[in-house]
């Protein structure tokens, strides 16, 4: 029985979403992130991932991602949450979403994209809702620093 069913999303709303068709545990597998395997020089090379197409690329080691930019990616439809109850898990060239909360039926499914500060977040605002949501779609460990950004312009601190 399939865990999630697609439905238009609260979060994004141009787009769709996962949601929890039951209740889910904690440490469940919900679904894998399927796609192409191409080196990191075809990713690197390539027009494609100039865009917001790269919120679909993996980086799976030294040598090859994953571009999960297909519609047969059902995870792909996943949204970014600042407050995600799922996350990715990896091992060799496969990639899954597993759930890291207890998530009840009708939830959305979310994850942490996981970009870094250093690229070009503005270009990807967050509008998740959760409280501790930072403006924009930034991996947990670097949010901080917008924060602090923010917190700064707000007192007019010159950085
Ligand atoms: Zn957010």
């Amino acid at each position: 029985m399939k865990l999630y069913k697609i439905k238009k999303s609260i979060i994004d709303n141009k787009g769709r979403g996962l949601y929890a068709s039951r209740d889910i545990k904690k440490g469940t597998k919900i679904i894998d992130y399927i796609g192409k395997i191409i080196t990191n020089k075809e990713a690197d090379e390539s027009d494609k991932f100039d865009n917001k197409k790269k919120i679909y690329l993996f980086n799976l080691n030294k040598k090859f991602s994953l571009d999960g930019d297909f519609s047969y990616n059902i995870a792909g439809l996943i949204n970014h949450s600042c407050d995600n109850n799922c996350d990715y898990n990896g091992k060799g060239l496969k990639i899954w979403i597993t759930a890291i909360k207890d998530i009840k039926k009708g939830e959305e499914i979310t994850c942490d994209y996981g970009f870094s500060f250093d690229e070009d977040y503005k270009q990807f605002p967050c509008k998740c809702g959760s409280k501790n949501c930072c403006g924009y779609i930034v991996r947990e460990e670097s949010r901080w620093r917008i924060n602090k950004k923010f917190a700064m312009k707000n007192k007019k601190v010159k950085i």
